[in-house]
């Protein structure tokens, strides 16, 4: 028989000394009393909430030495009454490139539809998004939702408490095996900082404002290891009687869904002496050229990981041919990232001299990138029978685009979107219309755009009509 399950805790607590049982006690009331302030959080039922989120890229910068702050702007409405939400977000990135999606969710299903239609053009997509998500993401911007999520398991077990009377700083795992503190102000009762402590993430939460009976920070500052990372300010809260029908409808004209499931790399021949590789890590290609000394890759996948499939694939394809360079379009992460696989071997790294600045300044490749071997491409240059261009435009300081005269074919990344289906945009990027005048002023005869991502096979018609549809005259 075990002794424990004989005793009363009532004369276990007795047994403690008396400022322990005290401790215990204040913990477990000081825990009830935050619950009981966030508990009102369970009435918010319609909700919507708008936000702009400011975060700054190096890497995604169109300049090397600045930081480039991408702006964001987000709605997002529920209403847990009807297992509805939605949930819009838009992103300014460099070049004016304006991501613009809604994700609506009713009857269990969320969809997903480009509002600007430049990725996805009219294609819908099935998400597997549901509301834990949405509400778990909603919480990681708005105060009085983390506060609540993160109290609601907590008790004076699983919970180390630090507190002074104007303050308490509760710290606890997540699922996930992080620790957690979260300090709250107890004089009135309010969320001021989030420590994660492995990853050494730090969220502060500060202007609160009343309404609605209810309290929430309207700023929200996240710091990794000290570094301001990102700010969040909270426009509005409200409560709404329900979400508009409009809303959760998808515009007319979109449509069919889309097979999103990941493809295997696919060889295409174009030319006799140019490959296509397509669904490189979903749907980004890369080209293969063949000349007298051996292979050029175009494009370098955004990881080693997938670098040494698209390396296997080639070999598979083309056994008795070596790669000999590698050409970058420009220096941004996902254009980048999986270059250094193909270094590594001695592979030469084809780019402009400021797209070889950001690979040696990016953190993956800062030990080894001075070791690489480069050639610096110059405006208008050709190398082993492809002439490579570098326009001036505003997605970045350093940028190129490949032309393949034999076969007429121009390589670039982020210099032009049209979708995968052709469709047309409804917003035209600076930087495309930079590129697409740049095309005219130079004259260059094309008959296929293979873009780095989405789509690998923008024909003239299409360029002409999309430029027609934005610049009438
Ligand atoms: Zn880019």
């Amino acid at each position: 028989m075990k002794l424990s399950s004989t005793i009363p805790l009532a004369y276990l607590l007795l047994c403690l000394p008396l400022s322990v049982a005290a401790e215990v006690r204040s913990d477990t009331v000081l825990i009830t009393d935050l619950k009981k302030h966030y508990a009102f959080t369970k009435q918010l039922q319609k909700l919507s909430v708008t936000y702009t989120k400011q975060r700054e890229t190096v890497f995604q910068s169109n300049k090397l030495d600045q930081p480039f702050t991408i702006n964001s702007n987000y709605e997002k409405l529920f209403d847990l009454s009807k297992g509805q939400f939605y949930y819009h977000q838009v992103h300014h990135y460099p070049g004016n490139y304006i991501f613009n999606d809604i994700i609506v969710h009713q009857e269990g299903k969320s969809i997903l539809y480009d509002v600007n239609g430049f990725t996805k053009g009219k294609q819908l997509q099935y998400l597997d998004y549901n509301q834990a998500d949405f509400h778990q993401d909603l919480a990681e911007d708005i105060d009085i939702f983390s506060a609540h999520t993160f109290l609601s398991d907590a008790d004076s077990k699983n919970t180390t408490i630090k507190r002074s009377d104007t303050w308490a700083e509760l710290t606890k795992s997540n699922a996930e095996e992080e620790q957690l503190t979260y300090r709250f102000n107890l004089q009135p009762i309010q969320l001021v900082s989030v420590m994660q402590h492995q990853s050494k993430k730090k969220t502060e939460y500060t202007n609160p404002v009343q309404k609605m009976g209810l309290t929430y920070a309207s700023k929200v500052r996240r710091f990794t290891k000290g570094e301001l990372k990102s700010t969040v300010n909270i426009t509005n809260i409200k409560e709404i009687p329900h979400i508009k029908q409009t809303m959760l409808a998808i515009p007319q004209g979109y449509g069919p869904f889309v097979d999103t499931k990941r493809k295997p790399l696919e060889w295409v021949k174009l030319a006799n002496d140019l490959y296509l590789i397509n669904h490189v890590a979903g749907n980004r290609h890369v080209l293969v050229k063949m000349d007298s000394k051996g292979l050029t890759l175009f494009g370098a996948p955004a990881s080693s990981k997938v670098s040494e499939q698209v390396q296997l694939l080639i070999n598979n394809n083309l056994p008795m041919k070596k790669i000999h360079s590698v050409y970058i379009t420009h220096g941004h992460s996902d254009h980048m990232g999986g270059v250094g696989y193909f270094a590594e071997q001695g592979i030469t790294v084809l780019a402009d001299k400021y797209s070889i600045r950001a690979l040696k300044a990016f953190p993956r490749f800062k030990k080894t990138a001075t070791n690489w071997n480069y050639s610096t491409l110059k405006h208008k240059q050709t190398v082993n029978g492809v002439t490579f261009y570098l326009p001036k435009n505003s997605h970045s300081d350093g940028q190129s685009f490949a032309y393949f005269p034999m076969s007429e074919i121009i390589y670039q990344g982020d210099f032009l979107e049209i979708p995968f289906d052709n469709s047309l945009p409804t917003h035209m990027a600076d930087v495309e219309k930079e590129f697409i005048e740049f095309l005219y002023s130079e004259k260059i005869a094309y008959k296929r755009i293979v873009g780095h991502h989405r789509n690998n096979n923008m024909t003239p018609e299409v360029v002409n009509a999309y430029y027609k549809a934005h610049h009438p005259n």
